[in-house]
């Protein structure tokens, strides 16, 4: 089979081959514990450090031990959600959006079951959140944790971080941002910025599967949700993944040397792809504020023809591209982020995400360009709904 066209860099990235290199060490020479006695173990700590302070520099924190490492994004999400709610004592009211990603709904409805009072934030059919409802809610008089994220893993919309944080603080509140689909992709300086915690995830910038971090701002209180040994400060125990964590370290120093020109490479082929499918493909629409989004996302809604159909066929020619949609036991679900955006009903599930990153290549978008008229217009003379 020869090499796949990737465009699913929002799904997963391709481990760079330098941050290869950087964890071969940890596998063969230098595996041991590193909470050891012995400098054979112990002297691993050091690289630990190093990564800490790697990770800390790609989001701008002051501390490096503001960073704890974890395994996935996930675990980050989860471990600032019900680590800043239950730190926060009470019954603190726990603010979200209803677009955000699975790690975050997940914990913020299980708080919900608890008893928790839940608000989830409506978007724009851009994708975009009206800041008042923010205002009303975080000015509400009672303690709020608030969880938004930052980039829209579907659409790539971001939300106004800097603002929904001087909101949730003149509240005094605590906030967490989803940050996965940011770091590496966009420059995130958090001593900067009114965010507590802020969650990121290997896997998305060329470190691999699973390692995250969880930005735990000075001063901020969030109880373990790991328990037992000392590791990460007693913040999260289990003997720390030390080839995984000097990867991740890796990864963001490469992500920080190259960030603007990535950006500006990953934005090129963007603009490239979807003003061709735009132009080329009848009934093509973008889904989401094309001004204010990730600069490697676009997510394309084709009139009357399913997602699953149009990915189906790209994976017969080598191109690798993801939906929104769900196949859940049997029946076709669609995106949660396309609907929060009241997305017409003939283009809820003829959605396809594009999503581009450092390897891709002028050559990845010509194959794409290639293969979409023909997709499109193959499964639009199939549709019963189809017009011209
Ligand atoms: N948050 C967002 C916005 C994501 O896109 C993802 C992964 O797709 C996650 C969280 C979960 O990250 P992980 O796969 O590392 O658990």
């Amino acid at each position: 089979m020869n090499k796949p066209v990737y465009v699913d860099n929002n799904a997963t990235t391709a481990v760079a081959p330098e941050v290869i290199e950087s964890m071969l060490p940890f596998f063969t020479e230098h595996w041991g514990n590193p909470s050891s006695m012995h400098t054979f173990g112990g002297g691993v700590k050091k690289h630990i450090d190093v990564a800490r302070e790697q990770v800390a520099e790609l989001i701008g924190a002051e501390h490096p031990n503001e960073i704890i490492f974890t395994s996935c994004g996930s675990e980050s999400d989860n471990m600032a959600i019900r680590g800043a709610v239950d730190a926060a004592g009470g019954h603190p009211h726990v603010i979200t959006t209803r677009v955000e990603h699975a790690a975050v709904l997940g914990p913020c409805h299980y708080l919900e079951d608890k008893g928790f009072r839940l608000s989830t934030l409506d978007v724009d059919e851009k994708g975009n959140l009206d800041l008042n409802q923010i205002r009303q809610l975080a000015m509400s008089g009672k303690k709020t944790v608030a969880s938004i994220m930052w980039a829209n893993n579907e659409t790539g919309v971001l939300f106004p971080v800097p603002e929904i944080g001087n909101i949730i603080k003149e509240g005094d509140g605590v906030f967490h941002t989803d940050a996965v689909q940011v770091a590496g992709k966009l420059p995130v300086s958090v001593k900067d910025l009114p965010v507590d915690l802020l969650s990121i995830s290997g896997h998305k910038l060329h470190a691999p599967k699973g390692v995250g971090a969880l930005y735990v701002r000075r001063g901020t209180k969030v109880t373990p949700h790991i328990m037992g040994g000392h590791q990460e400060r007693g913040r999260r125990a289990g003997t720390e993944n030390v080839p995984y964590i000097v990867g991740l370290g890796k990864a963001c120093e490469l992500a920080m040397q190259h960030i603007e020109q990535n950006a500006e490479h990953e934005r090129k082929l963007r603009d490239r792809l979807e003003e061709g499918i735009l132009s080329t493909c009848k009934g093509a629409h973008v889904n989401g504020d094309r001004e204010n989004r990730l600069p490697n996302t676009t997510n394309i809604s084709f009139e009357y023809v399913e997602g699953e159909a149009i990915l189906l066929m790209l994976d017969d020619v080598g191109i690798c591209a993801s939906t929104g949609s769900a196949c859940a036991s049997g029946s076709l679900e669609p995106s949660h982020v396309l609907r929060a955006m009241d997305v017409s009903r003939t283009m809820l599930h003829g959605s396809i995400r594009f999503s581009l990153g450092r390897y891709n290549t002028d050559g990845d978008i010509d194959c794409v360009l290639e293969q979409m008229p023909r997709v499109i217009a193959r499964l639009r003379e199939m549709s019963p709904f189809a017009k011209d």
